[in-house]
């Protein structure tokens, strides 16, 4: 029986008999959430377009069963191969919950021929893959577009699953942990216009504001732009996803016009890091309001936003900006090589009042390296003016420093958890009688799970495994007391990191 939680649009069902390789494409998260991702929608795409292949989605949330496919129910160890997009560290938990669900051996090694092949893409692995070593087969570095024929045809060559596995440590940009290689390269995209695009993007047939809507709404999801041109010294994005690439307007409207034929939606998010640096943005929105569809954008630099842009956006219905100052102050700006200073910020925030927004939602890090009391200061006091000033709602999402690795300060502390809260607390203090602001932070205790698996090594694989047995934080410290391996504080210092990264085989 299908798993679907709702009818869906462009969903692709095959003859199971009629096809050599069956590809169960997962997201470790809620319908939602997966159904927002654009590598969802490009796998989806790429892989059915073969004659030769079904490609099937699975969630671990929203759905009836992660362990069946949303199209026809497929049982997950049913398929081949097996790919999952890990785009949130903790996420994890749920490939193995996932896999468990599905009668998969959570350990790569205990799997034997019958089971399919696990492997698994994103961001997070091609930066640092050693926490998770233990239960993936394969890990796709860099771009997957540009290797999953390739994947795909190896398996379906070979002649056993070790074959197909052994063969898939030949491809560049595929780390076989088992093969245990000196070196193993990035696969990096240098022309997005050449690729080709997902037209008919899956979308489900729900209310506004169902909780399977997708994040961005029911849209066409546009990239328009891969990777990030500055290097921020604290983004993942910044170091590993360079330079940055971006979709010709020509493309970019032609996607625009077939996707709306194929999708049938009356709007287009924007995907894309720093998309502000794209030269044409403004021309690009503002034809599509011009065609009478809404336009959503992700966080804009805010030395990029002109009147113009905002005027086109406040038309689409967008009514709140996003902007990342990071920090309020600026001495702490220029260390982590941001770019903005505090006129590019407050110009930001004068466009968008005058453009009609009603909200604006800033981002800020604290921890930082080298901050001090007074930086976290500036940060109150940059939200206080700002609020003081404008008429807008103001949302200040206040986040911890992660290291990340690959990253300039993959070396720098996290700061403990006391410290941290001392910091949303002097804040908080500042701004919270100020009208219309409010501060949102990021689980502490989340952040710490997220810093250890940023820059951890394989022995974590035994705290992982259990504290997916066990689940929540209270299984993250449980798993730690009973493996005797450190965890929880292992980004407040980073010494271990001294004798050598985990990650030092991957090259550029
Ligand atoms: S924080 Fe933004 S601008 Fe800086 S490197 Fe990352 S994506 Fe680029």
């Amino acid at each position: 029986m299908p798993a679907t939680p709702v009818r869906e649009f462009n969903v692709v069902v095959k003859d199971s008999s009629r096809v050599d390789i069956l590809f169960g494409h997962c997201y470790p998260s809620t319908y939602r959430v997966g159904m927002t991702s654009l590598a969802l929608q490009i796998l989806y795409s790429t892989l059915n377009a073969r004659e030769d292949t079904s490609c099937e989605r699975y969630f671990r949330h929203q759905t009836r069963s992660p362990a069946t496919s949303i199209e026809t129910g497929r049982p997950l160890r049913d398929n081949h191969i097996v790919g999952f997009t890990l785009t949130y560290e903790e996420d994890i938990l749920n490939i193995i919950q996932m896999l468990e669900a599905g009668n998969i051996p959570v350990l790569a090694k205990k799997r034997c021929e019958e089971d399919p092949i696990v492997i698994v893409g994103g961001p997070v692995v091609s930066t640092n893959p050693e926490p998770y070593a233990d239960f993936i087969d394969a890990f796709v570095i860099g771009d997957g577009e540009l290797i999953i024929h390739e994947i795909v045809n190896e398996v379906q060559d070979a002649e056993s699953r070790i074959e197909a596995i052994t063969a898939l440590s030949m491809l560049h940009g595929i780390y076989v942990p088992s093969a245990s290689p000196e070196s193993v390269g990035r696969n990096m995209i240098s022309d997005l216009d050449s690729l080709d695009y997902p037209i008919a993007q899956i979308v489900p047939d729900v209310e506004t504001g169902s909780k399977l809507e997708p994040i961005f709404g029911k849209s066409f999801l546009l990239e328009v732009t891969r990777g990030c041109g500055h290097s921020c010294k604290f983004c993942l994005i910044g170091h590993v996803c360079r330079p940055r690439r971006t979709r010709s307007l020509n493309k970019l409207k032609e996607l625009v016009k077939l996707g709306l034929e194929k999708t049938p939606v009356r709007k287009v998010s924007l995907i894309g890091s720093s998309l502000g640096d794209m030269d044409r943005l403004e021309d690009l929105v503002c034809w599509i309001v011009d065609q009478n569809v809404d336009v959503s954008v992700p966080s804009l630099r805010a030395d990029s936003v002109t009147p113009n842009l905002l005027e086109c956006l406040v038309k689409s219905g967008q009514r709140t900006l996003t902007i990342a100052p990071e920090t309020g102050s600026s001495r702490l700006r220029k260390v982590m090589g941001k770019g903005l200073d505090d006129d590019d910020i407050d110009n930001a925030v004068k466009l968008a009042e005058a453009a009609g927004y009603s909200s604006l939602k800033m981002y800020f890090i604290i921890g930082l390296p080298g901050e001090t009391d007074s930086d976290v200061e500036d940060t109150a006091t940059m939200i206080r003016n700002i609020a003081q000033h404008s008429t807008m709602r103001i949302t200040a999402s206040v986040n911890p420093f992660v290291p990340k690795a690959q990253t300039r300060w993959q070396q720098e502390p996290q700061p403990e958890i006391e410290v941290l809260r001392n910091k949303i607390k002097q804040i908080d203090e500042k701004v919270k009688n100020v009208p219309r602001v409010t501060l949102e932070t990021l689980d502490l205790r989340g952040a710490r799970v997220q810093a250890a698996l940023s820059i951890g090594d394989r022995s974590l694989g035994k705290v992982i495994q259990a504290a997916a047995t066990y689940g929540g934080y209270g299984g993250w410290r449980r798993a730690e007391k009973e493996s005797g391996i450190r965890f929880l504080t292992l980004a407040n210092d980073t010494e271990h990191l001294s004798k050598g990264f985990p990650w030092a085989y991957l090259r550029e």
